[in-house]
């Protein structure tokens, strides 16, 4: 393609606005072959509108790549030059701010490693005052909502106007499916926080594997997550960073075909009422469910009472397990998750036991 043509697509500003946006590219830039091969072969998939390529790696452990540094932008500015795709690196101190935009990158994103630091954070913050590229800030590595929605403020306070958030999963101790857990909660609850900053979705960092991604990117989209960022690489196994967890370009574009995307709302007006109705219907039984929670802290507030009179422990371990083993029976009939039925009885036990402190000490 030539520069001419390359001139004539579209620019970061209607490329902002694309949803899903899609992003894929490289965990790392590697090679000046690798990051233009990677350029060609994502830009001819036609469904990616961003390349990304990390240039400054942070590892968790010293000793493994971190990254080709300065170089690699020039390696991106001709890719861009080449194939008209816009740019994204990640950046994590004032100097590589300043590197990354001279080398004309379109989106700079903050990584997972850097939110969790608002000293770092400012100082990337600092060093975007008073320049117009878009930003996109990876929730922090820790299950910490504040200390992302602090980073977004820290660069929405430096001017920055086109903010975009990226779930990536958290850390958790111990072996999961994922090696990072979505904890798909805590970026609904970012969402609800900042309705008007985009939610992308990195099924990459979540998995890091290949053969869970499609089902991560699917989950995603249900959940009206504005677009996703994939890592793609020309040849993953031999890749120099995150190489479990990349697909090639072209298979990456298989992904994307076998997505059902959806729509937030659709259009007729009998639909909308269809939900309304059995919004309406949920609402009703949500008041009925805290009525019926409040009935039973009440009963357990008069079982504290005997405890208290009778110099008994409020935990019995034994009635704890009855009350669990008897749910897990129960559920299964009813069509409900013994995950979901252990994450509610532990709250409504630890609502208990609260009250019944509040009894035995006032
Ligand atoms: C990356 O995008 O390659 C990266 C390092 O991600 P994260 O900050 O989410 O770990
Ligand atoms: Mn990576």
């Amino acid at each position: 393609m030539n520069s001419l043509l390359s001139k004539e697509k579209p620019g970061i500003r209607e490329i902002w606005k694309k949803r899903p946006l899609i992003i894929s590219g490289p965990c790392s830039a590697e090679t000046e072959e690798q990051v233009m091969e990677t350029a060609r072969r994502v830009a001819n998939t036609g469904q990616v509108h961003v390349m990304r390529a990390g240039i400054w790696k942070p590892r968790t452990r010293p000793g493994s790549f971190e990254g080709v540094g300065s170089q690699g932008l020039e390696w991106l500015r001709h890719a861009k030059q080449e194939t008209g795709l816009l740019l994204a690196v990640e950046v994590a101190k004032a100097s590589q701010v300043e590197e990354a935009l001279r080398a004309g990158i379109d989106i700079l994103w903050i990584g997972a490693r850097t939110t969790v630091n608002p000293f770092s954070v400012q100082e990337v913050a600092d060093a975007l005052t008073g320049v117009d590229v878009p930003v996109l800030v990876k929730n922090p590595i820790n299950p910490d909502i504040d200390l992302w929605t602090g980073a977004a403020e820290r660069v929405a306070k430096a001017g920055i106007k086109n903010i975009g958030l990226i779930h990536r999963g958290f850390s958790s101790y111990g072996h999961t499916e994922y090696r990072n857990a979505p904890l798909w909660h805590l970026a609904i609850e970012m969402k609800r926080r900042n309705p008007d900053l985009p939610m992308i979705n990195d099924p990459s960092h979540i998995c890091g594997r290949r053969d869970i991604l499609f089902k991560v990117a699917q989950k995603a989209i249900d959940l009206n997550y504005d677009g996703l960022m994939i890592e793609s690489h020309i040849d993953p196994d031999r890749a120099w960073s995150d190489a479990n967890q990349q697909i090639t370009p072209e298979q990456l574009s298989s992904l994307l075909n076998r997505i059902t995307w959806r729509r937030e709302m659709a259009g007729s007006e009998e639909l909308h009422r269809a939900l309304e109705e059995l919004r309406n219907q949920i609402d009703h039984l949500d008041d009925e469910l805290m009525e019926i929670l409040s009935q039973r802290m009440r009963i357990a507030e008069k079982i504290g009472e005997y405890k208290k009179a009778n110099n008994i422990t409020i935990l019995q371990t034994s009635r704890w397990n009855e009350i669990l083993n008897r749910a897990f029976n129960k559920a299964e009939d009813l069509g409900l998750s013994d995950e979901f039925i252990k994450k509610y009885f532990d709250a409504v036990h630890m609502e208990s036991i609260n009250h019944q402190t509040k009894i035995f000490h006032g």
